[in-house]
């Protein structure tokens, strides 16, 4: 298959220490060869792979001094011939090069189309692909963790492992069925029972780490609810450990929502003090409105924040209105002396700081789990989730058929399971799927 060179500024925009200009195709080296003066030697045609170059880049109408590299298919990260230059990182550097490439023949590369060539061209399966973007996207630690562990092909491992699985029962299926004389039904039907039985029990244990994956890769939402002057933001400030919030002595003068993030264990908590509740007659139920509204619809978790030496029926209140919900009740300003609160989960002083990394461990076993190492593998994609259920779905069905009709009937249905688990790697996925995942991936890509 002929491709046309595509080229594209593959580092951020702005001012940098470096930035580079890929280029990829059929023939990029013969762009590079007219607008490539190398320092050294070896002409341009001659280049060695995997080597870098001294030389002249041009651009539109200047040159810059850098390096060029080329990477000769299929070992590139397209798969294709593929060819950079690495020019000093201003802007104008970059872009005249990428425009002098154009000059020369090049195409502007669309969003992701040099990871969308290489799933084309086989050297990356959807799912490494989105660990790609979750990675360059990711906010903290454990989500660059699992994006890596995606793009690394561990899941693709997992579900490819399956269906060879899968494709091995097919194939009995097919041998019964041309060969019924032999009398291996008996022998194939439990052989093939316990493929799907042992493959069920794998894709419910991905399907079993979602949730947690799910904490990792979008975050958790943590809502700050309480009476004024509890130390709601005094607590956000412990947490976050600089002066987000505005602390003041002043019941009802407490701002909007005041929002900041923490990483706890790899995690990224975001967290908001939900204040705003000025008119003091009303405010319970004031309370209740922007609880209901916003919070409550979109927190994972609350933390309810009491002072502890002053107790009234409105914190009662307040404790009522969320009652149900992933509560962490906390109460505050233990420095104050001997305080206590039915149903505390914890005691803390944000003024000193006493207790505060326990709230911290508090959040991330309500919502991440308490046991849970964010340096394993989880499923982290809606859509991988999405595919793992159809699969178990297939899988179950297909295990009551294998249980009392003639194998044959349940060859569907385990078909069915194989496709399900091949939009994962890529296998079996629609072409619109492949557009919507390469869409979200930037120019450069
Ligand atoms: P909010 O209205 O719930 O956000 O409360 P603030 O964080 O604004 O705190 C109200 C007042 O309580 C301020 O004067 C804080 O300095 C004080 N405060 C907050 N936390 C503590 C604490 O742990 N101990 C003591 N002694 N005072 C606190």
């Amino acid at each position: 298959m002929t491709r046309d060179n595509i080229a594209a500024i593959a580092t951020a925009a702005g001012a940098a220490g470096v930035a580079v200009i890929r280029l990829s195709g059929d023939s990029p080296l013969k762009i590079a060869e007219k607008m490539f003066r190398p320092a050294g030697r070896t002409p341009v045609a001659e280049f060695e792979p995997y080597r870098m170059y001294p030389g002249e880049i041009a651009a539109e109408d200047f040159s810059d001094f850098g390096l060029c590299v080329y990477f000769r298919a299929p070992r590139s990260f397209t798969g294709e011939d593929v060819v950079e230059f690495h020019t000093h990182g201003g802007q104008k550097i970059a872009q005249g090069v990428l425009n002098k490439a154009v000059s020369l023949g090049a195409r502007p590369a669309g969003p992701g189309e040099f990871t969308r060539r290489a799933f084309i061209n086989g050297k990356l399966s959807l799912a490494s692909a989105e660990g790609l973007i979750d990675m360059i996207n990711s906010r903290s630690s454990a989500e660059v963790r699992a994006g890596y562990s995606l793009y690394r092909e561990r899941l693709t491992g997992l579900v490819s492992a399956m269906q060879d699985g899968l494709s091995a029962a097919l194939a009995q299926i097919d041998a019964d069925m041309d060969f019924p004389e032999e009398g291996l039904e008996e022998t194939s039907r439990a052989a093939v029972k316990e493929t799907l039985a042992v493959t069920l029990k794998e894709v419910r244990a991905l399907l079993g780490t979602f949730k947690a994956g799910s904490r990792v890769k979008n975050g958790v939402k943590v809502g700050i609810v309480g009476k004024p002057n509890t130390g709601k933001s005094s607590l956000l400030n412990a947490l976050l450990q600089y002066d987000k919030a505005i602390v003041s002595d002043c019941p009802g003068t407490t701002r909007d929502v005041v929002e900041g993030s923490l990483e706890i264990r790899g995690v990224r908590f975001y967290i908001s003090d939900t204040a705003g509740i000025r008119d003091s007659a009303d405010r319970i139920e004031s309370m209740g409105v922007e609880l209901s509204k916003r919070v409550l619809k979109e927190s994972d978790v609350l933390l309810f924040v009491i002072d502890g030496a002053d107790v009234t029926e409105e914190d009662k209140a307040v404790q009522k209105l969320i009652s149900g919900m992933n509560v962490i009740t906390v109460v505050n300003k233990t420095d104050k002396g001997g305080v206590s609160f039915a149903g505390a989960d914890l005691y803390v002083s944000a003024l000193t700081g006493e207790n505060v990394e326990s709230v911290k461990e508090a959040l991330f076993a309500r919502t991440v789990g308490a046991g849970t190492d964010t340096s394993g593998d989880f499923l982290c994609e809606e859509r991988h989730y999405a595919a793992l259920l159809r699969a178990e779905k297939s899988l179950n069905a297909a295990l009551e058929t294998v249980r009392s009709f003639p194998l044959d009937i349940a060859e569907t249905d385990i078909r069915e399971a194989w496709s399900a688990l091949g939009e994962i790697t890529g296998k079996t996925a629609s072409e619109e799927i492949i557009e919507q995942i390469f869409s979200r991936f930037c120019v450069g890509k």
